[in-house]
């Protein structure tokens, strides 16, 4: 092998053009799915307190910010509702005039060349907050997976053009599947919050979803954040039971994650940015600690390094931008 001074690595670096070239990895609009929170109401667009420029929005307004990210180029939404009413069973959630469920209507009516993908939980919609069914304190799971596959329903019925469930229940994906090929639905993709951790960074979401847990944590269903093996049985079992793209969730702490989950199943892989990721970045900039933009461009092109080929990410509008003026 050959060695210094015959290799001298900085060769290709010196020349702008030559370094463009060499680039490995590149982020394009294609790869943005932009999160967006629907409330009930009119004329409604509430900052959510910790997540600057992210807003709750009422539909009509929401139909409005779904026009504009298409002219911005941005291919992919998903919804997160918050309901008029939360009750014990999370009934908003499958109910087919529920929240999500007229927004869906209402953009693909309206808004031409936009993918919508809706969430799957109850957490948005229970009076208590959190994912499942309650005995006790105890979240149940398998009464809990047949409410998630009535919802995933009619979501598709809705409209949605791809179904994601973040509860983190065992065998929902397997549920789900069977729902929507039982009416019809067989066309419609699962993207599966596979992995998704019981993570400190999901602090400013539960602002903005207003889902935070009445009492307790989501431990007994989100994983470990210490574990990576687990992720990969996580994501493999997903898999069998019929996800068509896996997720990791937060993202940026767990490049590690993305990579194995890339290398060792092949498979179509998300990463999601979470509001934790995004209002520590925005909070710095605000601060003058660190070139916001800079560091949003460093944390997306390093996720996408990891293997991920979709970005779930508050900042798809400012990296569209970004993109937009043609720099770096
Ligand atoms: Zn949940």
């Amino acid at each position: 092998m050959a060695h210094y001074p015959t290799v001298r690595l900085r060769r290709l670096r010196y020349n702008p053009i030559i370094r463009d070239m060499i680039r490995e990895t590149h982020i394009s609009k294609n790869d943005l799915i932009y999160p967006l929170f629907v409330l009930p109401g009119e004329k409604i667009k509430n900052e959510v307190k910790s997540m600057p420029k992210v807003y709750q929005m009422s539909i009509d307004v929401l139909v409005e910010e779904c026009k504009a990210l298409v002219e911005l180029g941005i291919p992919a939404v998903i919804l997160f509702g918050i309901p008029e009413h939360k009750d014990e069973v999370g009934s908003e959630a499958y109910d087919e005039n529920g929240i999500i469920q007229r927004a869906v209507r209402a953009i693909k009516a309206e808004v031409k060349n936009l993918l919508v993908i809706t969430d799957v939980c109850l957490c948005e919609y229970t009076s208590h907050g959190h994912c499942g069914l309650l005995r006790g304190d105890e979240i149940l799971n398998d009464e809990t997976v047949s409410l998630l596959a009535k919802e995933a329903l009619t979501h598709a019925k809705a409209g949605a053009d791809m179904i994601a469930p973040s509860d983190m229940m065992d065998g929902r994906v397997a549920e789900i599947r069977k729902a929507l090929d039982n009416n019809g639905f067989t066309k419609t993709p699962i993207m599966s919050y596979a992995v998704k951790y019981s993570s400190g960074y999901y602090g400013p979401f539960r602002d903005a979803a207003d889902s935070a847990p009445a009492f307790g944590d989501r431990r007994s269903h989100q994983m470990d954040i210490a574990n990576g093996d687990e992720a990969m049985r996580e994501a493999k079992s997903d898999v069998e039971e019929g996800a068509d793209i896996i997720m990791v969730k937060p993202a940026g702490p767990y490049l590690d994650i993305i990579r194995r989950v890339k290398t060792e199943l092949r498979m179509p892989t998300a990463a999601y940015q979470v509001s934790g990721e995004y209002s520590m970045i925005k909070a710095a900039g605000k601060l003058g600690w660190i070139d916001e933009q800079r560091v949003m461009m460093e944390s997306l092109i390093s996720i996408k390094r990891a293997g991920a080929d979709m970005i779930l990410t508050y900042f798809a509008k400012d990296v569209a931008k970004f993109l937009d003026k043609g720099t770096d």
